[in-house]
């Protein structure tokens, strides 16, 4: 319904304002439509007396801060998850700054869409005839590990030559048979997550998060094969700290190489370098194939946060024109 047959929708979710952020400069003015108070180009050009520049933005779609996670489940990741259960491959980004609302969006998805999954198959005519595989990685500073396995070393990356996709050596695939299996599965990844004290947010996480359903049906003598990968990216703010440096080199190294892709693919490239990061080499298939995908840019409301805020809102906007 929302998604519609374009290949990526845009989406921005504006989160509450918090206390200590300053006055609100973002401003949710329709559903699909957002202003920003930034500064003026110049701030000492006080002849003029120029205090705001009124930016506006427009998305796909944009939810205010009162949206719930319902609606948002709805109008993102509901079709993609019909798709899947026929054997097409989705994918939804959540893409913004450390402490923008990332992983509440996607722990919100992830449930709505296993939920929706495992109800869907057993309504259907054939449920054993479905079988239900997940894997959740984790990219940090390069290197994949497993969040379901997170003791083990970190694997490698192997392009098994032609068209086909990049397969992670020794990732776990877990059968899961219930919505309530997998949640115990990905709550346990989730605490293996790297996560290290930043600026902005004690408890952020530091790398990229991939969770990738396989729904596999048997349809007489083939096997059909959908695809939902849910990706919650690392926060896209420059690592202001020192002992960051090669974090954060990595991390923006990833962004800008997911951003490149999406710049080409925008441009109508022929050729695409998908081989910047392990990021877009993993996702390859999703960026260049024939993949509905969904991103959803998340920005905070207050004035404290405007360098990152209208940083993020560029990246949507460059990623909308697809
Ligand atoms: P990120 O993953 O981008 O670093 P989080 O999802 O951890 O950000 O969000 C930061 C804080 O804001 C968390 O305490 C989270 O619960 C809260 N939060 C984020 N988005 C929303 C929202 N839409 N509604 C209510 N609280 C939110
Ligand atoms: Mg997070």
């Amino acid at each position: 319904r929302t998604v519609t047959e374009e290949k990526l929708m845009v989406a921005v979710r504006v989160r509450p304002l918090h206390s200590d952020e300053g006055p609100r400069i973002v401003h949710v003015v329709s559903d699909k439509m957002l202003v920003l108070e930034d500064e003026s180009d110049n701030r000492r050009d006080v002849l003029r007396q120029r205090r705001h520049n009124e930016k506006h933005y427009v998305y796909d779609r944009v939810f205010g801060e009162e949206s719930t996670q319902e609606e948002v489940y709805d109008a993102v990741c509901a079709s993609l998850v019909s798709d899947t259960l026929r054997g097409f491959a989705g994918a939804v980004f959540a893409y913004g700054a450390t402490g923008a609302g990332k992983t509440h969006t996607m722990t919100g998805l992830m449930t709505r869409a296993l939920n929706h999954l495992f109800t869907s198959i057993a309504e259907s005519e054939d449920p054993n005839s479905f079988e239900v595989k997940m894997s959740y990685l984790e990219i940090y500073n390069e290197n994949i590990r497993d969040l379901l396995n997170p003791t083990a070393g970190p694997l490698e990356l192997r392009d098994e030559g032609g068209s086909g996709a990049p397969v992670v050596t020794g990732l776990s695939e877990l059968r899961a048979n219930s919505a309530g299996h997998v949640a115990e599965l990905l709550a346990r990844g989730d605490r293996a997550r790297t996560a290290e004290p930043t600026h902005a947010n004690q408890h952020s996480s530091r790398g990229h998060a991939l969770l990738s359903v396989i729904v596999s049906k048997q349809l007489g003598a083939c096997m059909q094969r959908g695809r939902l990968f849910l990706i919650d990216l690392a926060g896209s703010e420059k690592a202001g700290l020192r002992a960051r440096r090669l974090e954060g080199a990595h991390i923006n190294r990833s962004l800008l190489a997911l951003g490149n892709c999406i710049m080409a693919l925008s441009g109508g490239a022929r050729y695409v370098n998908y081989r910047d990061s392990k990021l877009t080499r993993l996702l390859r298939e999703v960026l260049g194939g024939r993949c509905r995908t969904a991103m959803v840019a998340h920005v905070a409301p207050g004035a404290s946060h405007r360098d990152t805020t209208r940083s993020t809102l560029h990246y949507a906007q460059r990623a909308s024109t697809i």
